[in-house]
């Protein structure tokens, strides 16, 4: 893949402050960042705009919103932030989670019904502001606690009905073993809803479920025919490294910056 389409998630980095994550990709020339909203830090989105600006990157999306399930409204407040921040920071979307299991419920079909409302009492508010929301559907083995969006298909079923300002994040780690995901790529491009693209590889042995991801390239996911298909289906924006991995994050973060550079351009 090539460095133009290149985004670096905060998280590959580990426990950077946002001045030097900024300044560290600036330098590398990477064109665009995907921050999270807690490493915006003691600046804030204000001040994290202004850092990113003055870098002259772009920021492919802000994780993350969503959570829909926490409570009986929805997580509104926090979501309305969300989409403030996103705003603010320039972002190309808001990255949403939908949360898993309503608080005390066992039942799956009740949650997937406050998850749909949920996303579209936030479409209400960030529709009218201009900010595109991306739902990311997790592996399934985060559905009970952090998302029970488990597949594509199921996202573009959420996105049916919604009206216009929804799309997806295809996220290559949650997304890889699903047999139908290539119908439903191609599904989401007719529809113009692949808003947001996330690579890392599967480690085999994964030694923990958050905190092993592999650098593209050290897995088994077939990223360039994954890659394919999505800029087939017609997505042509930024590709965002994203990377859990403990052992990445005890090298130096120069080295980290040039490890990803690397391996997105063989493996992506
Ligand atoms: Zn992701």
């Amino acid at each position: 893949m090539d460095l133009n389409r290149l985004s670096v998630n905060t998280a590959t980095l580990g426990e950077v402050p946002i001045k030097e994550a900024v300044d560290l990709l600036a330098r590398a020339q990477v064109p665009a960042i995907g921050p999270w909203r807690h490493d915006l830090g003691p600046v804030g989105a204000t001040g994290a705009a202004r850092l990113i600006r003055d870098a002259g990157l772009q920021v492919s999306g802000l994780c993350r919103g969503g959570f829909f399930t926490k409570d009986q409204y929805g997580n509104r407040g926090d979501n309305h932030r969300a989409v403030d921040e996103a705003l603010e920071i320039g972002a190309k979307c808001l990255v949403v989670v939908s949360g898993g299991l309503l608080q005390g419920s066992k039942s799956l079909p009740f949650s997937h019904e406050a998850i749909r409302n949920g996303l579209a009492l936030l479409l209400d508010y960030a529709r009218p502001l201009g900010m595109p929301i991306a739902i990311e559907p997790l592996h399934p083995m985060y559905a009970a606690d952090r998302c029970a969006i488990n597949t594509l298909g199921h996202a573009l079923e959420l996105c049916d009905g919604l009206g216009p300002g929804i799309g997806v994040a295809i996220d290559a780690y949650h997304l890889w073993w699903d047999r139908n995901l290539a119908q439903d790529i191609e599904k989401a491009g007719k529809q113009q809803l692949i808003t947001a693209y996330h690579v890392c590889d599967w480690l085999v042995p994964t030694q923990h479920l958050l905190l092993d991801r592999g650098l593209m390239g050290e897995g088994v996911i077939d990223l360039k025919n994954l890659s394919q298909m999505v800029g087939g289906a017609g997505y042509s924006g930024f590709v965002e490294v994203e990377i859990f991995s403990e052992r990445l994050w005890s090298k130096p973060p120069e080295r980290i910056v040039q490890e990803v550079m690397d391996a997105f351009t063989f493996y992506v």
